[in-house]
């Protein structure tokens, strides 16, 4: 049998956390490591790997709960702003194979927290029309 990942043994129990949120499909959990004050994690009791095998009807649970955890840090811990985020992937920055949203409270004034910094690269228009054709043809 493959061994549980970190998430999996939290949500049986296995492991404490601090736990936000809780229904019958899914769970929010305090990140360890709090990039911002407030940092959580929202996700699925069963396990899908990442954010890509999530199946739609859960992934609308999982989104309104990552909803409902924006709106309460922005009225609660005062926030002004919300990042939402799934890393899916090594190449993404996924650590854990879990399915799993970020939801990170944002301070004008704090310390911490991330920036993400777009690499832009300049394309010509046929190109991002190809492009476009590429994905749209793949749906
Ligand atoms: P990822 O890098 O996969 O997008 O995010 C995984 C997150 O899980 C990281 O932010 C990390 O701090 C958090 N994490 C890892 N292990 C634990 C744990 O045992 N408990 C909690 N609450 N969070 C964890």
């Amino acid at each position: 049998m493959e061994e549980k990942d970190i998430f999996c043994r939290i949500i049986d129990g296995e492991i404490q956390s601090n736990i936000v949120y809780e229904d019958q499909d899914v769970i929010a959990i305090l990140d360890i490591s709090q990039t911002t004050r407030g940092h959580t994690l929202v996700m699925p009791k069963k396990h899908y790997g990442d954010f890509l095998a999530c199946p739609a009807e859960l992934m609308g649970k999982v989104m309104n709960v990552a909803q409902k955890l924006g709106q309460a840090m922005m009225r609660e811990l005062g926030a002004d702003g919300v990042n939402i985020l799934s890393n899916v992937g090594e190449a993404a920055g996924q650590s854990v194979p879990h399915f799993h949203v970020h939801v990170i409270p944002r301070y004008l004034d704090a310390q911490g927290g991330f920036r993400i910094e777009m690499q832009s690269q300049k394309v010509n228009m046929l190109e991002l029309h190809d492009l476009a054709d590429q994905i749209k043809e793949s749906l």
